[in-house]
């Protein structure tokens, strides 16, 4: 909401039949609606199926707009794009298109910056400032493709921010990216990624979405995983697999760990053996990362060959492992960073004048 206006792109197209019948509007216009919000038109004039009137009335309810690029960088060697997005609030979030053999992906922010405090993680340190409406999500999708060139046929909720911490705009904008007038884009091709959340795995799990869950991980053990991530405190590993396994049997959907690997940290062969146990109850797939730098934190990622021997470990016991590449290294691509150089920037050079 800005002005009091309602983003015309948070809404599907019966919730927008809805506004036009009261307006006394044919049904045909909601679709036309959609279709021109979906496909990213940003001002009224260029819907020139949709009478100048009754774009004038809806320009008073709704706002069209679009987020401008404050920042893009696009990785000389991968060819990954990132842009920093200036919200029409003045806030700011990042999203990353990245290029494999099977398409392009978007990772996509759920909130501006993150409650959820891991220790790790550059997003997290401002703290929460507002979750993001699910027009603005859409957006991001939207206007990177556009910006970009690159057709998305991916995507993944591991920005900025908890996407369980924002549910049901969250599960808007799934909807209506996934819807088949507007971007379409399959659930099947949508992960989404969470610090374990438990208490919502039920409602996700009720809906039934097709999607790939992801649950960032990161230890297998309370000890560790509380240290490193707040959210494990009050729920605890052994609940997480409760929640895992309950969401597995009732979707029949696989589960991915994300698995940081922090050196000293989460990287022992007791730590594989603990995790091998998690992962093979819950016929997860394991997702080992190298720690991405960041400059406020002190962790040091594991040397890829103990990440190997790390692998190997999972594989002998059974576990689908994957290494994730690393894409974008070179400019700032991974969680929160460029958002927050970019706050450090604006801010000393604001300190300056
Ligand atoms: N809040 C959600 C999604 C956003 S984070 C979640 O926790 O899953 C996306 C992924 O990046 C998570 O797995 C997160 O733990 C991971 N991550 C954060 N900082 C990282 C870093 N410095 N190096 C590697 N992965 C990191």
């Amino acid at each position: 909401m800005q002005d009091g206006k309602i983003n015309l792109r948070s809404l599907l197209p019966e919730e927008l039949a809805a506004v036009l019948k009261d307006m006394g509007q044919p049904a045909f216009r909601a679709k036309q609606l959609f279709e021109w919000a979906s496909r990213g038109a940003e001002s009224w004039e260029e819907m020139t199926n949709i009478p100048k009137q009754l774009r004038a009335q809806l320009a008073e309810k709704f706002s069209l707009g679009a987020p401008a690029a404050l920042r893009k960088q696009v990785s000389a060697g991968d060819g990954t794009v990132k842009y920093l997005w200036r919200l029409r609030d003045g806030n700011a979030v990042e999203t990353v298109v990245m290029r494999y053999h099977y398409g392009n992906s978007v990772c996509i922010s759920t909130q501006v910056g993150c409650r959820q405090g891991c220790a790790f993680c550059a997003s997290t340190i401002g703290g929460l400032v507002r979750s993001l409406e699910p027009g603005e999500m859409l957006e991001e999708v939207m206007f990177s493709e556009k910006e970009s060139g690159l057709k998305i046929g991916h995507i993944v909720l591991m920005g900025i921010g908890e996407p369980l911490d924002n549910f049901d705009n969250v599960v808007k904008f799934l909807r209506l990216v996934n819807h088949p007038q507007g971007m379409n884009i399959g659930m099947r091709h949508i992960s989404l990624s969470t610090c374990g959340l438990t208490e919502r795995f039920e409602e996700l799990a009720r809906l039934n979405l097709q999607l790939t869950l992801s649950v960032s991980l990161h230890a297998p053990d309370d000890e560790t995983r509380s240290r490193l991530m707040p959210a494990n405190r009050g729920r605890g590993v052994a609940q997480l697999m409760d929640a895992c396994e309950a969401y597995f049997r009732r979707t029949g959907r696989r589960i991915s760990f994300e698995y940081a690997m922090i050196d000293g940290v989460n990287d022992s062969p007791e730590q594989a053996a603990l995790l091998a146990r998690h992962a093979r109850r819950v016929s997860a797939h394991v997702n080992l990362i190298p720690l991405n730098h960041v400059d406020e934190r002190s962790f040091a990622p594991t040397p890829p060959e103990r990440i190997s021997a790390f692998r190997k470990a999972l594989e002998r016991e059974g576990v689908n492992v994957t290494v994730r590449r690393s894409l974008g290294g070179d400019i700032d691509a991974s969680c929160g960073q460029l958002r927050k150089k970019t706050a450090d920037a604006l801010r000393a050079g604001t300190e300056r004048e």
